[in-house]
């Protein structure tokens, strides 16, 4: 697809000059245009500051009919008409952002069925919703003026993507009623069994096109620190007086009152910075997203409720304050860093502890069913994984997550993993993961009370506490049988055996003065099959 020689080619090498400012398309955004142009379905994946919009923007002046496009955000869908109006271009909008006249307006035009408008945007709830929006689409399709649907983020149509909206499955009434009409999916991150629910949620026809950008995002270097919690803001100070003064950032934080903290510690700390959240009141909110988009303030510290769709290229640098809830969206998030292919820095502070908190809150949910919550769950051990390992690419790790393949060799110490003279091993630590084993399943049997991670660790490692020596652990038998092995370590390798199921964690109250919920240990369901050596062996970097 990527040839110039099709009868629309002048046409749409004119559109993005004279519309766009653009002279040249970049890597695969002719292919996808050249394909939508023949009338094929199209599934694209490109990272973040890609260039999907002018993909479909383009198509759309170059098409004859009417363009819907649809997207879950408001505030994407309001910069985007507004960026096209600049351009001269017809948009109309049939979303909140829009005035009931100008919603009225645009819906007759197209009913009339021969609409001025080029593109309409629209949202998937407005396309749920409203009779008279598939009645007037009917009409335009009836004359022929009907050429193509978009879908942008269109992962919310998978319930195994990271935000998955169920007014996105009712997407399919285009296919289904519009057969004949393009459809356009257009996403920046979508692992393979996410691209399968799309095709198959959206309906697309069986010759669609698949494209796919690098997702490689040579220009931003990836990191991960631990997180303590005193220590981290001063380390975010630091970072950011030593390398990127005066810049703009996005710190991500877990919780509004998370975000206010720290974006006040900053504050006081004399870098400008506000923070951002959806308990704010959208004026609150829009005067935030103003004052950092044109530069009055450089720091907004935001949940993740921040960021979707604003298209800010300088942004130098973003950093999880709190590690993120899955790899999409640590790719997406810290894909906001570098748009204008400049450097930039993307750092995630791990603690063990974040995931057990963001996991409470799990449970906590009673929107979501069991596996939703298992599945939510199994999102967060890819993520701790890829904190926890310190020896691979990180660049590697992501694209390997999504399906691709990448040549760690090709990073060139652009992750931390790769730049580190530290020299850490893959080890086999099966022997000491089985004794931890062990000795969990000793005590839950022989101790008759809760133990927790930090516990076990610090038993395996032979301290005699007061605590512990209380709780009866010292006197089991492989108390101090890790002596001499680092402390990180045990942990560590504790850590890997609830990811792996061999270990499982859980909550209970805590009685006693200190009375509150604490997370405990006990066997797993893989504990025996672990045990007996029925499971591989157990290779971690150390
Ligand atoms: P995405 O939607 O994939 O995140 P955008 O469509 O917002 O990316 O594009 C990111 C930036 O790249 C925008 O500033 C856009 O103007 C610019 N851009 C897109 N296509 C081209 C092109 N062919 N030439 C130059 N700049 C481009």
């Amino acid at each position: 697809w990527a040839g110039n020689a099709f009868e629309w080619t002048k046409r749409i090498d004119e559109i993005n000059y004279n519309v766009f400012g653009h002279r040249k398309f970049r890597d695969t955004q002719r292919e996808v245009i050249n394909a939508t142009m023949a009338g094929h379905d199209t599934l694209v994946l490109m990272p973040t500051g890609g260039g999907k919009s002018l993909c479909y923007q383009v198509a759309a002046l170059a098409l004859p009919g009417l363009t819907v496009v649809i997207s879950p955000l408001i505030a994407l869908i309001a910069d985007q008409a507004s960026a096209l109006d600049g351009r001269n271009v017809r948009v109309g909008v049939l979303a909140g952002c829009a005035s009931d006249d100008q919603r009225r307006a645009t819906l007759s035009d197209i009913a009339s069925g021969s609409p001025q408008t080029k593109i309409v945007f629209t949202t998937p709830e407005m396309v749920t919703a409203s009779d008279a929006l598939k009645g007037a689409l009917a009409r335009c399709n009836d004359r022929g003026n009907f050429s193509l649907v978009v879908v942008d983020e269109c992962h919310c149509v998978s319930q195994w993507g990271h935000d998955f909206r169920s007014d996105y499955l009712s997407l399919n009434i285009f296919k289904n009623s519009f057969p004949n009409v393009t459809v356009m999916a257009l996403t920046a991150t979508a692992t393979p069994p996410v691209a399968i629910d799309i095709i198959k949620n959206l309906g697309l026809s069986a010759n669609y096109q698949h494209f796919t950008q690098s997702m490689n995002r040579p220009n931003l270097f990836y990191e991960v620190r631990p997180k303590t919690s005193k220590a981290t803001v001063k380390d975010i100070v630091a970072f950011i007086r030593t390398k990127f003064h005066n810049k703009a950032g996005i710190v991500y934080g877990f919780s509004r009152r998370e975000c206010e903290d720290v974006a006040r510690q900053l504050y006081a700390a004399r870098i400008p910075a506000l923070h951002y959240h959806a308990g704010l009141d959208p004026s609150a909110r829009q005067n935030v997203q103003n004052k950092w988009m044109d530069g009055r303030v450089k720091v907004i510290v935001a949940t993740i409720a921040f960021g979707m769709g604003i298209n800010k290229p300088d942004v130098r640098f973003v950093v999880h304050y709190t590690m993120p809830k899955s790899m999409e969206g640590l790719f997406q998030e810290a894909g906001r860093a570098g748009r204008d292919g400049l450097d930039a820095h993307c750092l995630v502070y791990f603690s063990y502890k974040d995931k057990t908190r963001i996991e409470s809150l799990i449970d906590r949910n009673t929107e979501t069913s069991w596996v939703q919550k298992r599945e939510e769950k199994s999102k967060i051990a890819h993520v701790v994984r890829y904190c926890l390992n310190k020896v691979d690419c990180r660049r590697f790790l992501q694209l390997a997550h999504f399906g691709r393949t990448f040549d760690p060799a090709k990073c060139a110490s652009t992750c931390d993993n790769c730049a580190s003279s530290a020299i850490f091993a893959k080890v086999d630590v099966t022997k000491h993961a089985r004794n931890l084993v062990t000795l969990v399943k000793t005590a839950c049997k022989e101790l008759h009370r809760p133990v927790t991670a930090t516990q076990v660790a610090a038993c395996y490692y032979g301290s005699s506490s007061k605590p512990l020596v209380t709780a009866g652990l010292t006197r089991l038998a492989q108390a101090g049988a890790g002596r001499g092995l680092d402390r990180d370590n045990i942990n560590r390798i504790v850590q890997h055996l609830i990811l792996d199921g061999v270990l499982s964690e859980f909550s209970k109250s805590r009685p006693g003065p200190h009375r509150g919920v604490s997370t405990y240990i006990q066997p797993g369901s893989k504990a025996n099959a672990f045990l007996d050596g029925h499971t591989g062996p157990m290779i971690i970097a150390v």
